[in-house]
């Protein structure tokens, strides 16, 4: 397996990003920020879906105002999100942020710079520095010949610099771009440069499958070479999608688990069950379990349990059955309208519900 790089941990409302603990897995609020109960619900529901972290705009002072309110009744810590008036990050820190998410490099110089980190030192919150690859100073582009690797990294230390001018260490970094491959190549940059934290992520990714496939490619790259300590999906799609890519991501490299693993076989020729649409149902009812089963739905008898046997619970279908098998062993064997029931129902045995 892959050895991670160690960074320097800072803490965000309790969850700890870098060192050696668990990639923390974030997400970014689409609500109306000024809508304090359907925002409220949303963290819910991300909290629920196993999101460590969100981070919610703060595009003006009505906002700010709102955000006190929601962190005060949030499950999870809260990241706010700035752009370029330094006014809005010393709102968002009184209002209690557990995190500011802004580029120092973009809010009007030194003195302001030092207004901001003075408040987030008096509270003891970090600072995420947010470089896109879309927001480079012309300066910079100029500097190292376009938008690439060099630029963004450049652009994301000197940022850094401003902050560490006064004394302020307790940094995450991100610097993302659309494309998987600029991301892969500019953080590989980043991580050999610095020992902060990163933040993982392809911005504008995509919708729900070409954004997961987008970010699986730039993001897990990544975290096989050990590089990166929290990361965030960006879809278009609502929120609970992006954690559920992240997990995907994440146990895909054995980096962290939630609920069940479900395997299932391509099927093919030698296949005379639907079991397209069972696997696509067993997928969606495996969402509500959070034992750290694995769950085989295979398409035949032979085969099955055998590629399977690795697996806690599973199906192996036949001609209008399916056989059941716990640990490698078939127990029974049932109708095929009955399979999933029966699955279920042994998955719920084995999580002692
Ligand atoms: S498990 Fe059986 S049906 Fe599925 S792909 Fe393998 S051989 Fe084909």
């Amino acid at each position: 397996m892959f050895e991670r790089k160690y960074t320097r941990p800072i803490n965000v409302g309790g969850v700890i990003i870098g060192g050696l603990a668990p990639i923390a897995i974030q997400s970014m609020n689409n609500t109306d920020p000024r809508d304090i109960a359907g925002t409220i619900r949303q963290i819910e529901a991300l909290a629920e879906a196993g999101c460590d972290l969100t981070r919610l705009a703060v595009p003006d002072l009505e906002a700010a105002d709102a955000f006190a309110a929601i962190r005060r009744r949030s499950p999870l810590p809260i990241v706010a999100d700035i752009h370029f008036d330094y006014r809005l990050a010393l709102a968002a820190i009184k209002a209690g942020a557990d995190k500011i998410r802004i580029n120092p490099g973009n809010i009007g110089g030194p003195d302001r710079v030092r207004q901001v980190v003075e408040a987030v030192r008096e509270r003891q919150i970090p600072i995420r520095v947010g470089v896109n690859s879309g927001s480079l100073s012309r300066e910079v582009i100029d500097r190292f010949g376009g938008v690439n690797a060099q630029s963004m990294v450049a652009s994301a230390l000197e940022a850094v610099a401003m902050l560490e001018a006064w004394d302020f260490q307790d940094v995450v970094i991100s610097i993302k771009a659309s494309d998987p491959a600029l991301t892969i190549e500019t953080y590989r940059l980043l991580s050999a440069k610095t020992n902060y934290p990163l933040h993982l992520g392809v911005t504008e990714a995509g919708t729900r499958r070409e954004g997961a496939i987008r970010s699986a490619v730039g993001i897990g790259t990544l975290l096989a070479e050990g590089i990166g300590d929290t990361l965030r999906v960006s879809l278009t799609a609502e929120p609970v999608a992006e954690i559920e890519a992240a997990y995907s991501i994440l146990q895909a490299l054995g980096l962290r688990r939630r609920g069940p693993e479900l395997i299932s076989c391509p099927t093919c020729g030698r296949t005379s069950v639907d079991l397209i649409g069972i696997a696509g149902e067993v997928e969606e009812r495996l969402k509500k379990i959070k034992t750290p089963l694995k769950v085989a739905v295979m398409g035949c008898a032979v085969n099955g349990p055998g590629e399977a046997r690795h697996a806690d619970v599973g199906i192996a279908g036949g001609k209008g059955e399916f056989l059941i098998f716990v640990h490698g062993e078939i127990i029974k064997k049932v109708p095929e309208a009955e399979a999933v029931e029966a699955l279920m129902a042994e998955i719920a045995r084995l999580s002692g519900v």
